[in-house]
């Protein structure tokens, strides 16, 4: 056992400070003279004071009528807008392309720092459970996590290590489903190559269960099959093939999942989309009832638009990169833009994503956003921005982007009735703005403080986290 005297004066100083945040959760705190958009619907409510106690907003109301407990941590408002916590309903860790475990801690106060509040990790492992706990008994800082499972594949002709469980029979489906659920898991998570029977015994085990089946849907299963079974499907997978007017231009490989690396073949299929088609697709999803996350950042950024060499190491991700993973990234890079598909091709991809996005709002359904951070260059937490704005370059306002990122997800993982708006009774999940996102979605960066699970990180300490998590660049 190591002794008190033992301790370094660092490590003591850094326990002290530890203990002054774990006191300061029972705190009551007070927002005064902030502007609230409680995105509960489109409006900004001016001269605000909002109470927190113990965690929870206790009070809201115009700062002039507020009676503020003489024992709250004063947070100034003035000037500035406070919008209920980030949700990005599509990320991962580093840990999966090999970091250390104990950097799972720098990852998540990394997502913490850009006003995440709640994630949902697109692909499970045991540790990320474990971190969910410690989370959740305010341990260490990081977002609400919900963690989706183990990834579920079909059997593969290359032999290629995929980070997931392969399924190859109906029953090896079923039955990992119920593992998933025992241990613990939100969601079922599944990739490519999986057979229609095993799909189908995925998808009924599932509904038995009562757990959701989230993620891709590969060529096999095809867009109609998953939406019957109401998968919930990640970027837009399989919607654009729905355009082509007949099947003889697709020689099954779909530019979506995988397929967004063939070049002689998938991305051939692109000038035959026909766009007259989008509102037929918009009925088949709005009927399935299903929730849809486009990430169009990450698709159009990587494969589409590209990045210079600039743009990439002068992007705010770059130092979180970790840098064992550079020369693999560089190697993936290369082999899809030293000969890319023509411009012309790629313009269009863009323009029908974003066509399909704003068709799918106007339609009604329920977006959502979600970065698929940190896949090629884009890290934790920048990349929900990033996404956000893809939202209102496609066409919706910048409140009907940060619906995506808050009510909208909130809804879909069930949280809605404690997190998602800002209301009296409901979790302090607060993101403290200098500017107005509703003026313009990029000061959603301009973050001034976070409020997260008890806590409040003032600006020093958020921007202190995001300088911490740079260790992670350094592996
Ligand atoms: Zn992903």
């Amino acid at each position: 056992m190591v002794g008190f005297q033992m301790l370094s004066i660092a490590i003591l100083i850094e326990l002290i400070s530890a203990l002054s945040v774990l006191s300061s959760h029972a705190q009551s705190y007070a927002i005064t003279h902030v502007s609230v958009i409680p995105m509960d619907r489109e409006r900004i409510l001016a001269d605000q004071t909002v109470l927190i106690q113990d965690g929870i907003i206790s009070w809201l109301g115009p700062a002039a009528k507020a009676t503020i407990p003489k024992e709250s941590v004063l947070v100034d408002g003035a000037g500035k807008y406070v919008l209920p916590g980030l949700m990005d309903m599509h990320m991962h860790f580093f840990y999966e392309q090999g970091l250390d475990k104990k950097f799972l801690r720098d990852e998540a106060s990394l997502m913490l720092s850009k006003g995440i509040t709640t994630t949902r990790i697109m692909c499970g492992d045991p540790e990320y459970l474990k971190l969910k706990e410690q989370i959740n008994n305010l341990l260490i800082p990081g977002p609400e996590l919900f963690v989706v499972s183990p990834q579920l594949v079909g059997k593969w002709t290359f032999s290629i290590k995929l980070f997931g469980n392969v399924a190859d029979t109906p029953s090896e489906g079923a039955s990992l489903v119920k593992r998933f659920k025992e241990e613990g898991y939100d969601e079922i998570k599944l990739t490519f190559y999986l057979k229609p029977e095993v799909y189908d015994a995925i998808i009924a085990t599932a509904a038995e269960l009562n757990i959701k089946v989230t993620g891709h849907v590969g060529p096999a299963i095809k867009l109609s099959r998953a939406l019957a079974a109401r998968q919930q499907i990640e970027h837009l997978d399989e919607f654009i093939e729905t355009l082509l007017p007949d099947t003889t231009y697709n020689h099954g490989i779909s530019v979506s999942g995988t397929g967004i690396w063939q070049k002689n073949t998938a991305w051939k299929t692109i000038p035959f989309m026909d766009e007259s088609r989008i509102p037929m697709l918009v009925k088949q999803v709005r009927k399935a009832g299903i929730f849809v996350t486009p990430t169009n950042y990450f698709l159009i950024t990587c494969f589409a638009k590209g990045q210079t060499d600039e743009e990439i190491k002068t992007s705010p991700d770059y130092a979180y990169i970790p840098s064992f993973l550079k020369a693999d990234r560089e190697k993936g890079r290369n082999r899809f833009w030293q000969n890319p598909p023509p411009e012309s091709d790629r313009k269009r991809y863009i323009d029908l994503r974003f066509k399909m996005t704003k068709a799918l709002y106007d339609g009604g359904i329920k977006l959502m956003a979600g970065s698929d951070g940190p896949e090629w260059y884009l890290a934790q937490g920048f990349s929900l921005h990033n996404e956000l704005e893809m939202f209102v370059r496609a066409g919706l306002s910048p409140f009907a982007a940060l619906e995506t990122a808050t009510i909208n997800p909130a809804r879909y993982l069930g949280i809605d009735k404690r997190t998602g708006t800002i209301q009296v009774g409901k979790e302090a999940d607060l993101l403290l703005l200098e500017r107005n996102p509703l003026e313009d979605i990029r000061n959603t960066t301009a973050i001034k403080g976070i409020f997260n699970e008890k806590v409040w990180y003032d600006e020093k300490t958020v921007k202190r986290m995001e300088e911490a998590a740079k260790v992670i660049g350094l592996q």
